[in-house]
């Protein structure tokens, strides 16, 4: 995404099942590739790993941090 991906914004590289349209693909940001996933990283679900996401997204946020 030009400039970045905003906090709580939806990639646009996500398509309607919420996969990734640049997996495995050379173009995909490093940042992504480098999230490997875990159960620290990811929860017991869907629903904790999106409230995961969505806490690192606001902590990483440079003006709340
Ligand atoms: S892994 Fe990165 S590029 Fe792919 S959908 Fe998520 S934020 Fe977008």
């Amino acid at each position: 995404m030009p400039g970045g991906k905003a906090a709580g914004e939806r990639c646009v590289q996500l398509d309607a099942h919420a996969r990734c349209l640049l997996f495995g693909n050379p173009q995909r940001p490093a940042v992504c590739a480098s999230l490997q996933a875990s159960p620290a990283l990811c929860g017991s679900d869907r629903q904790d790993a999106l409230r995961r996401i969505a806490w690192m997204e606001r902590a990483t946020t440079p003006e709340l941090s």
